[in-house]
């Protein structure tokens, strides 16, 4: 048998290496990350490979072609290197020159992220704000389309997990192509999670993270750009200021000539490409229900509760729940009883709704009938020595009594 040399090695053999914490195994009904399935977790424990070796040029092209099955996309899908703010960057700093105009539909924290980000680069950026909580409405932005000319992008969020919204896209991907400026995505809570017609919409980038619906570890942002993009890009007058997120640069070795730009996070291509194997394998409209079965659950556990989503019900994403705080409950009390007791985690509220909202994720691995049990019954206990009562029983009851409302056809 071949012998292992350990790193002990080259220690001084005096010397030991402190052992690795063993952290908690957490109930993650955050806004991510999300729970991981262990099937996931070892699959990034094969040997380290060259980003370059023809083996791994094979798993690169298997995890763009999962990417496109799973964006029923037909342009050139992708995983960059970093969370799903850097597909947001990528987007806009490859897409955009300084002086283009960019309509941005706002109706959130994350949307205001993107604006920020695009008035950085010095494009013409156009916020079309309207209120947190509510659909963007449309008609906004045809009026916006008319008023200026030369607009070279719209861009929009399809599901923001500050107040829960999911933006329906097919009436914004219809100006879009009347108008014919390209459009862009913003997929992070929703891939995954729910069916997306990247190609049926005519989107031109989409782009998600890897820790929410995709149910891999942090790290890594998928994406789909449409060839109309790409031609875009690479007709740019000047190259764009990020050289580390250039998409041109970063095709070129997803696809040919597969040149060196960047070196790729191996393991966490690993784990993505088991992940998508296990999305595609479940369906995803099987997986679009699971998400909704589950959402439903909760929400009439909460409602059973007295505590109200922000969102409209015809509204409502299925991945992440926002719940108004009620009067006189005190948040962090609440969040750390949960985390330290019953070793949930649900996340806080974001810019406006900061103290003010619970948002509870149910994506990917976490999105489960035990975890949304799990949840109603530690709110149960915990509720109620804030001074809130609630009926944990009942509400309990409620979420399970969902399963079973379908009626059967037989
Ligand atoms: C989480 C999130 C982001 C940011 O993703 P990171 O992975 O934290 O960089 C962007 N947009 C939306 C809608 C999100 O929910």
């Amino acid at each position: 048998m071949q012998e292992i040399t350990y790193i002990g090695d080259y220690m001084d053999s005096n010397e030991s290496l402190r052992e690795t914490p063993i952290l908690p195994e957490r109930i993650l009904l955050g806004p991510g990350p999300s729970m991981v399935n262990p099937i996931i977790m070892e699959a990034m424990m094969t040997p380290m490979i060259g980003y370059l070796d023809p083996d791994f040029m094979d798993i690169i092209d298997e995890v763009s072609t999962l990417l496109g099955k799973a964006y029923r996309s037909s342009g050139t899908s992708m995983a960059l290197t970093g969370t799903g703010s850097s597909g947001m960057e990528a987007g806009l700093s490859s897409i955009l020159e300084p002086g283009d105009t960019v309509i941005i539909c706002a109706y959130g924290y994350f949307c205001e992220r993107m604006v920020e980000m695009a008035q950085r680069l010095g494009a013409n950026v156009v916020p079309l704000r309207s209120e947190w909580g509510k659909p963007f409405p449309e008609e906004s932005l045809e009026r916006e389309l008319k008023h200026h000319r030369n607009v070279k992008m719209v861009s929009a969020i399809h599901g923001e997990t500050s107040t829960g919204i999911e933006q329906p896209l097919n009436n914004i991907a219809a100006l879009t192509e009347e108008y014919e400026t390209l459009l862009m995505v913003d997929a992070v809570t929703t891939f995954g999670g729910t069916v997306i017609e990247t190609d049926g919409l005519g989107i031109d980038y989409i782009y998600s993270a890897t820790q929410k619906c995709v149910g891999a570890p942090p790290g890594l942002s998928p994406v789909s750009l449409s060839d109309r993009a790409l031609n875009s890009i690479r007709s740019r007058t000047q190259k764009p200021f990020s050289w580390y997120l250039d998409l041109d640069l970063i095709t070129n070795y997803w696809k040919k000539p597969r040149a060196y730009h960047h070196t790729t996070p191996v393991s966490l291509i690993m784990a993505v490409r088991k992940s998508l194997e296990m999305m595609l394998k479940e369906g995803l409209e099987a997986r679009s229900k699971r998400h909704k079965d589950n959402a439903n659950a909760l929400i009439a556990g909460l409602e059973s509760m007295g505590l109200k989503p922000v969102a409209p019900p015809e509204h409502r994403l299925a991945q992440i729940t926002p719940v108004w705080i009620p009067e006189g409950v005190d948040d962090d009390f609440v969040r750390s009883t949960l985390l330290n007791e019953y070793n949930i985690e649900i996340g806080k509220g974001l810019g406006d709704l900061s103290g003010k909202v619970w948002r509870i994720g149910l994506m990917g691995e976490s999105s489960k009938k035990a975890h949304v049990l799990a949840l109603l019954n530690g709110l149960g206990d915990i509720l109620p020595n804030t001074g809130f009562n609630v009926n944990k029983n009942t509400a309990m009851r409620a979420a399970e009594a969902t399963y079973t409302a379908v009626p059967s056809n037989i």
